[in-house]
């Protein structure tokens, strides 16, 4: 075995965790708003939320978004084939709709 080969490579995985940076909410300036009629309930969203404030409803099995923490940096809307997410803009504070 080559040295180089012997190398263990470490991969440092980090895991997002709401509320670590205060409530996030505050700095958007758009939410994502969910419409599951259009939802496959693929889970994408809930993959790729950066802040992990997509859960799922165990009940129904849609997504579940947390506008508390959510940042509104719309990754989910993004990764959203069918459209079951859209853009609402917000006021600055992120808890009103413009
Ligand atoms: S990515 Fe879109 S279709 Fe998939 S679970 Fe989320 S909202 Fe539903
Ligand atoms: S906009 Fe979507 S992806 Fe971004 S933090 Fe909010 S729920 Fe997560």
């Amino acid at each position: 075995m080559s040295e180089k080969s012997s190398v263990r490579k470490i991969h440092p995985i980090v895991r997002p965790v709401p509320g670590v940076a205060g409530r996030t909410s505050e700095w958007r300036t758009q939410r994502p708003e969910l419409h599951e009629e259009n939802c496959t309930q693929c889970m994408n969203c809930v993959i790729h939320c950066p802040d992990d404030t997509i859960k799922v409803d165990p009940d129904t099995g849609f997504p579940i978004i947390d506008q508390y923490y959510c940042k509104g940096c719309m990754i989910c809307e993004s990764v959203c084939a069918p459209g079951a997410i859209i853009e609402i803009k917000t006021l600055p504070g992120g808890d009103v709709d413009a």
